[in-house]
């Protein structure tokens, strides 16, 4: 087994369950506060949803029946396998009535298989009395907040709506509740630099936040990034594979070791993809990074 220099997301799961767990996405047909105009309008400027949607997953089959889809789709592989409902698109906490919100996580639940939600959320979307009735739950539930950025002014360039304030205050009564939580952060938004990323990772350091998702930013058609880029407004900051490995070996570094990672880079699909075009796939950019970790210690 080689030697690990982080805390990956697969020992964060072995320690909650017993069994090998999948994630299963679903998508129930949730809008986004901030583009229906409860937040603001017109999205984050980075944002085109399309880029999160597995083929099996269609909004227009109820939550249970893509469930099984997706469970179909891995059982022919892995026979003893259970999984997650991963609540992933858009906001999925984004109602105002909670009754039809706990009705679509039990419904989830109630899938032959299926022994615990992660639900991606806002940071700014998650009402106390919602999280009391998540702890209330007979079931193991997470909860993933978009946190991106601890950096207000960047979280405002990319029109985010909300602040870094609002990801501290969700986690703190996340943690207060007795649920999990993950942040999701994207590295190299307009505007900063290594010094602000690593900030960030330092402000993470101080909540009570169980996993994070790093990936670096993805310049996807279709958005008003794309456009402003294109148009010359501002550009992005710009990283080749091997200089974002290093600056992960950095963030890991600064990174609290109790804080299991679960990806470093994320992968839009490639029609909709116009920077970086690395040509890795995920899991060949974890083996690069992975390598780079391992020399770094040898030579220490
Ligand atoms: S990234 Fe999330 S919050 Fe932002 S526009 Fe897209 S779905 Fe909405």
């Amino acid at each position: 087994m080689p030697a690990k220099f982080y805390r990956d997301y697969s020992d964060f799961l072995s320690e909650h369950f017993g069994c090998k767990v999948q994630k299963l996405t679903v998508n129930a047909g949730f809008s986004c506060p901030n583009r229906d105009g409860t937040k603001g309008y017109g999205g984050c400027t980075y944002c085109n949803n399309q880029t999160f949607n597995p083929e099996y997953c269609a909004p227009s089959l109820s939550v249970s029946d893509q469930l099984r889809r997706g469970r179909e789709f891995f059982a022919r592989k892995y026979p003893d396998m259970s999984y997650l409902a991963y609540f992933q698109a858009y906001t999925n906490t984004h109602s105002d009535d909670i009754e039809r919100l706990m009705g679509l996580y039990e419904e989830a639940l109630s899938v032959e298989g299926v022994v615990g939600l992660i639900i991606g959320t806002r940071p700014d979307c998650m009402p106390q009395t919602l999280l009391d009735r998540l702890a209330a739950l007979p079931a193991w539930v997470m909860i993933e907040y978009g946190a991106e950025s601890a950096c207000d002014v960047t979280l405002e360039k990319i029109n985010r709506c909300h602040t870094w304030a609002d990801t501290v205050d969700a986690v703190n009564r996340t943690h207060r509740a007795g649920i999990p939580c993950g942040l999701h952060l994207i590295m190299g938004l307009p505007g900063e630099d290594e010094e602000c990323m690593l900030t960030t990772v330092g402000r993470v350091n101080e909540l009570p936040v169980d996993t994070v998702k790093f990936h670096q930013l993805q310049l996807v058609r279709g958005t008003r990034m794309a456009r402003d880029v294109e148009q010359g407004l501002y550009d992005i900051p710009r990283f080749t594979a091997e200089e974002y490995a290093d600056l992960c070996v950095k963030m890991l570094a600064r990174l609290r070791p109790d804080i299991a990672v679960e990806r470093f880079v994320s992968q839009s699909p490639s029609d909709l993809l116009i920077y970086p075009r690395w040509g890795l796939k995920n899991y060949q950019f974890t083996n690069m990074l992975n390598n780079r970790l391992r020399e770094l210690h040898e030579f220490k």
